[in-house]
């Protein structure tokens, strides 16, 4: 294929209402707002990427305002007029930005729509791809009661989904998870701390780490690598990593140190696909798991963990449930959906899901282009 040269970028801030409120140690939401990036090249081909960064610097140090400035400031002018062949020389030329991963993450995953649909290869396949479908589990917040808890579970359960994600904080953790897995002995569970704890709640540790949990993910905080070899030390359950490792670097650092046995990869915090596919191969050179994690993405980035899970790495259910969970109308003019727990990833070329340009116009706060 000739060589692709970017001439129009395009940002929209989009705003879409939640289904279900959805709370963290940190946070709690009833909507989302995420940057779409639309690259147009030469030829008028358009790629559509997504910023799913939260509006907070809660789970990273972006917001969605810094990825605004970042995206129409930074990696906009790097981006325009450039020539390249495939997707990871643009990546390589955005990674003369530091950090930022989520705004990198919105025009690497642009990049390789436009790429792959221009080349008429799906976008899963162009990835290293094998999987025709990939399996599904769901991640639930802190609800307002153990019932409310259960009640969330069990109809996910109806749902088809066989893997539920527990997030934990201080004060709900032990007991949730306990109801949980014994009301529901079937399905894999695992729990999500986001950070929130430290070495000095390894009682909590101890008593998780005899529920028979799938996993623990990121207990400690993100830099907090020895700390969570200490733990994996003192348990079984496997110790998953998510905010920790932003680099490939920070998984070799893991590896090193016996901080993590599964990995929590996604596209957004690694700054795209194409990072996202090296610490891929990175864990399965060295044996271990990895899973998709989300970030509640509209259906472009979903898409994107779809394409993304379908590598043989990742055989562990993702986090990649369907748009319908999350939103009563998604920006894809089909939405992403999910059917007894599975996803079946698209045979056509690029993307697999078409953005709604006249829904995405309606629910549009703010959008910015720039000409090159
Ligand atoms: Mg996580």
């Amino acid at each position: 294929m000739s060589a692709i040269r970017v001439d129009r970028v395009e940002l929209r801030r989009v705003r879409l209402p939640l289904i279900h409120r959805f709370r963290t140690s940190s946070h709690a939401k009833r909507e989302l707002e995420h940057i779409l990036v639309a690259l147009t090249d030469a030829d008028g081909a358009v790629g559509w990427g997504e910023i799913a960064s939260p509006s907070g610097p809660f789970y990273s140090a972006e917001t969605v305002a810094s990825c605004w400035a970042v995206a129409r400031d930074h990696l906009t002018p790097l981006v325009l007029g450039r020539e390249w062949e495939h997707p990871a020389e643009l990546a390589g030329a955005m990674a003369r930005v530091r950090g930022n991963h989520f705004a990198r993450a919105g025009f690497d995953m642009a990049a390789w729509a436009l790429w792959t649909a221009k080349g008429g290869v799906p976008l899963a396949a162009a990835l290293g791809g094998t999987r025709p479908s990939v399996e599904a589990g769901v991640s639930l917040g802190i609800e307002a009661s153990v019932d409310e808890l259960v009640e969330q579970v069990a109809a996910r359960v109806a749902e088809g989904y066989r893997r539920v994600k527990l997030k934990i904080a201080p004060g709900w953790d032990v007991a949730p998870t306990r109801t949980v897995k014994a009301v529901f002995p079937e399905i894999s569970v695992h729990v999500d701390a986001n950070g929130a704890y430290s070495l000095d709640d390894l009682g909590v540790f101890r008593e998780l780490d005899g529920l028979g949990l799938t996993m623990i993910e990121q207990p400690f905080a993100p830099r907090a690598l020895v700390d969570h070899a200490v733990l994996q030390g003192l348990i079984g359950t496997p110790v998953c990593l998510d905010e920790s490792v932003e680099e490939p670097d920070d998984l070799i650092t893991a590896l090193r140190l016996g901080a993590v046995r599964i990995l929590n990869v996604k596209v957004s915090r690694m700054g795209g696909l194409t990072p996202a596919v090296r610490v891929h191969d990175l864990a399965r050179a060295e044996g271990v798991p990895v899973w998709c994690g989300g970030m509640h993405e509209f259906g472009i980035g979903r898409a994107a963990n779809v394409a993304l899970s379908a590598l043989p790495g990742f055989t562990l259910p993702s986090d990649v449930s369907g748009s319908a969970k999350y939103y009563r109308r998604d920006v894809t003019t089909t939405p992403v959906t999910c059917v007894n727990g599975v996803v079946v990833v698209p045979s056509e070329p690029g993307l697999g899901w078409h953005p709604d340009i006249g829904f995405i116009a309606s629910r549009t706060l703010q959008a910015e282009s720039a000409q090159g």
